[in-house]
């Protein structure tokens, strides 16, 4: 019998009418009922829609006002004591405290994706290896659960009612615990024993409400698990077990490895691989799974936006078919959360275009098709095959994917072509003598104030309401102010501030070929934000020069140093859809390129010093520690090839904000980049400690305040940073800075900070004595 389901829908809606109703009602707009009723509305029209095409169950639990993780904490009654909730507030309070903290508008963004910190709101992360941020449990020695199951169970009351099969969606109570933070030294796994009579409760309050199945997810099978975690699995799910309700055990993202016969022998009825990034486990699961159990394959791909290639996943699925008898649940690989909702009418991109994507409502289809196939309806949705595979074909063939000349201009790099020309030292030594700068120097990361008045052009000239001479001219003005103000802060390395841009990649993906930009395919980042990222769909490259204008303009009118400012090639491969008929490599070589050439157009243009950010540099590591080195490799040799097409006495800075690095500060020096501007303040400088441990070889600017809050930072509190930083770093090669680009600010207080910082650096410059240049 062949099922098919989903692990999970997005919830957002098709015209992101979760956001707007949530934002409304954190305005005071609308009550927590009206609230409730969009959110009903769209439950019931997001379960239409699965049975529409024929899925044997609706997802019931992947609804989430703002992150499922933080509903588990309410579910399970473990709010952090620090919140003081008496049970005088409603569920929805308590969530949006959680999510939001006590202060107003506790939320502020930099791009970067993470919400203002400093705020009583419980910290957020990224789930596992996507951009989708959760809301982390906090756990400590005192923390108790208690079930509190009527929010989830109304909506299995819902969909009852709907006349649907339900099958209800959880997080696994190991992958609940490790994806928590204990404080005070309180030891996650420990908690475990509290933990599951409450699930085992909850499951038995399911199962008398009528979900036919519960989907626990425990993604962490694919992590390299400690050996207690993988131990713990198995005397926690023959607890579950006793609770009687069919358990689907949902792994993804990741290979098991070392933890696929575990996931097989646990006793649940059915295991869900991720058939997309594991093909190979395929096999092994449907060997290993005793016959008696559910296998269901994920076998639509839920983190791409690719139509699938049914013909493959036909042939992929006839073993398994064959060693299952026949048996098997077919699903998307993953929670289709990470996909936009549709993208077969949207508005933005070429009808040719279109029919190569799939939105989550679309991969439903391909369940349906594929279902269908295997049971013998071929002939039915034989329209439906020939269209998919005409559409790959014509993908496959598009002139518009493959590109000789790309191809051939990757082929022509001279295998140093990612180094640069003389080693750091040397560099150094002729950037000195170059740019005169004074020890300490100070810079900004790039972007300034994003006034209303720059938006409101930006708009008017997409509307076509202002010509591009109108526009040219706005954006002139504000770099031309931002000058102004840097040179009377006294700052010593300029930036021309990106007041033209409209976000880090977005920009660049414009204006490279081989990028469309759709018109809704968002994609819900975190509460209500939803990010809308380009689809790369095509060889890369680079028609004309990028920022030259802009940056040569800004260079212009001022006699110090101006830096061009580049995102870049893993950070745009990272944070785009990418295509899934080549190498993330070689399309992130591809970008590099592109980035290349725009790096050597700045320099030619006189610009003496080029910023190259990669802040989503981190985030790209694979989730296993054994695919690790390989991502760092080509990743690595992206960025340089991107940076050392430049004379040495051309600096080249680079960005990177929001992660751990302390793991891969051996990866960060490779990059070889002659200085880094690193996001540090909010930890006090414990970042710079790894750097100083592992001796850090070139520059390096620690952020020196938090640009996410608009508090206007004492110079003594920089002071005390960069002498912290002094301790661990030598002072001549440090760098003054924020910690990350200006642009959520104001114009006044991004002035009166930074007025502050370059008077800490003239502090510690005077205190340095004599040494009032960057010793050369
Ligand atoms: N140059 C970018 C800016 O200043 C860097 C943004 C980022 O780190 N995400 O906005
Ligand atoms: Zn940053």
């Amino acid at each position: 019998m062949i099922k098919t389901h989903i692990l999970g829908y997005p919830r957002i809606g098709a015209q992101r009418e979760l956001k707007f109703a949530l934002e409304r009602h954190w305005r005071g707009e609308i009550d927590e009922q009206a609230l409730e009723a969009v959110a009903a509305e769209l439950r019931a029209r997001h379960w239409a829609d699965q049975r529409a095409a024929g899925l044997d169950f609706v997802g019931v639990g992947d609804f989430a006002f703002y992150d499922q993780v933080a509903d588990h904490v309410l579910l399970f009654g473990c709010a952090p004591a620090r919140f003081g909730f008496t049970g005088a507030e409603t569920p929805l309070q308590q969530l949006f405290t959680l999510a939001r903290g006590v202060a107003t508008e506790a939320h502020d963004d930099c791009g970067c994706g993470h919400a203002s910190h400093g705020k009583p709101a419980l910290e957020m992360t990224k789930w596992f290896d996507t951009n989708y941020h959760y809301l982390v449990p906090e756990f400590d020695a005192a923390t108790r659960f208690a079930l509190a199951p009527d929010r989830l169970l109304d909506q299995v009351a819902q969909a009852r009612t709907l006349g649907h099969a339900v099958k209800v969606t959880l997080v696994g109570p190991l992958s609940f615990l490790w994806l928590g933070k204990a404080k005070d030294g309180a030891d996650r796994l420990a908690l475990l024993d509290a933990l599951l009579p409450v699930y085992c409760d909850l499951l038995a309050r399911l199962k008398a409400a009528g979900a036919e199945w519960v989907q626990l997810d425990e993604p962490i099978l694919g992590l390299d698990l400690p050996g207690d975690w993988s131990l713990a699995f198995e005397r926690a799910y023959h607890l579950l077990h006793g609770a009687g309700v069919p358990l689907l055990l949902a792994t993804y993202f990741s290979p098991l490895q070392e933890n696929l016969s575990l996931a097989c022998k646990l006793p649940v009825a059915g295991l869900h691989v991720d058939g997309v990034r594991a093909p190979e486990e395929l096999r092994p699961v449907a060997d290993w799974l005793p016959d008696h159990k559910v296998l269901s394959v994920g076998i639509v791909d839920g983190r791409n936006i690719w139509r699938a290639d049914l013909d493959a996943c036909l042939e992929r699925l006839r073993p398994v078919l064959e060693r299952r008898a026949g048996a098997v649940w077919l699903a998307p690989s993953c929670s289709l959360l990470h996909v936009p909702f549709t993208l077969a009418h949207d508005a933005a991109l070429d009808a040719e275009l279109r029919t190569w994507l799939a939105g989550a409502r679309e991969k439903l289809n391909e369940l349906r098709i594929l279902k269908q196939v295997l049971t013998g309806g071929e002939r039915a949705v034989a329209m439906d095959l020939a269209a998919a595979r005409a559409a790959l074909a014509a993908r496959r063939a598009s002139p518009r994917v493959a590109r000789p000349d790309v191809a051939a201009a990757l082929a022509a790099l001279p295998p140093d072509a990612d180094r640069r020309a003389a080693p750091f030292a040397q560099r150094q030594a002729v950037q000195r003598a170059r740019f005169d700068l004074p020890a300490f120097p100070t810079t900004t990361i790039g972007s300034f104030p994003q006034t209303p008045a720059i938006r409101a052009a930006r708009a008017a000239w997409r509307r076509g309401e202002l010509a591009d001479a109108g526009y040219d001219t706005a954006m002139r003005a504000e770099i031309a102010h931002a000058v102004r103000v840097q040179e009377e802060l006294g700052l010593d390395v300029l930036v021309h501030g990106e007041a033209e841009r409209n976000d880090m990649v977005e920009y660049f993906g414009e204006q490279l070929d081989g990028f469309a930009f759709s018109a809704n395919g968002w994609v819900q980042s975190y509460g209500s934000r939803c990010v809308k990222p380009p689809v790369l769909y095509g060889d890369v490259a680079r028609p004309a020069p990028m920022t030259v204008a802009w940056t040569a303009y800004a260079q212009s009118l001022t006699a110090r140093p101006m830096k061009g400012m580049l995102t870049g090639p893993v950070t745009i491969l990272q944070w785009s859809f990418v295509r899934d008929d080549q190498p993330r490599a070689l399309t992130c070589a591809q970008i590099a390129l592109a980035i290349r050439a725009e790096v050597c157009d700045l320099e030619r243009a006189g610009i003496g010093i080029v910023q190259i950010d990669e802040p989503a540099l981190r985030e790209g590591l694979p989730l296993r520690r054994a695919s690790r080195d390989a991502y760092l490799d080509w990743a690595g040799r992206a960025f340089r090839i991107a940076a050392s097409g430049v004379a040495d006495a051309t600096q080249i800075h680079t960005h990177m904000c929001y992660a751990e690095f302390n793991d891969i500060l051996p990866a960060i020096a490779a990059l070889d980049a002659d200085v880094i501007t690193i996001e540090t303040s909010r930890s006090d400088m414990e970042l710079l400690a790894g750097f100083g441990a592992f001796a850090y070889p070139n520059e390096i600017g620690p952020g020196v305040y938090d640009i996410h809050s608009p508090r206007v930072p004492a110079t003594s509190d920089m002071v005390r940073l960069l002498r912290k930083a002094s301790a661990v770093v030598p002072a001549d090669r440090l760098w003054v800075n924020p910690d990350c680009g200006l642009k959520t600010r104001a114009w006044p207080e991004t002035e009166a900070a930074l007025r502050n910082m370059v008077a800490a650096a003239r502090l510690l410059r005077d205190e340095a004595g004599g040494g009032t240049v960057q010793a050369a």
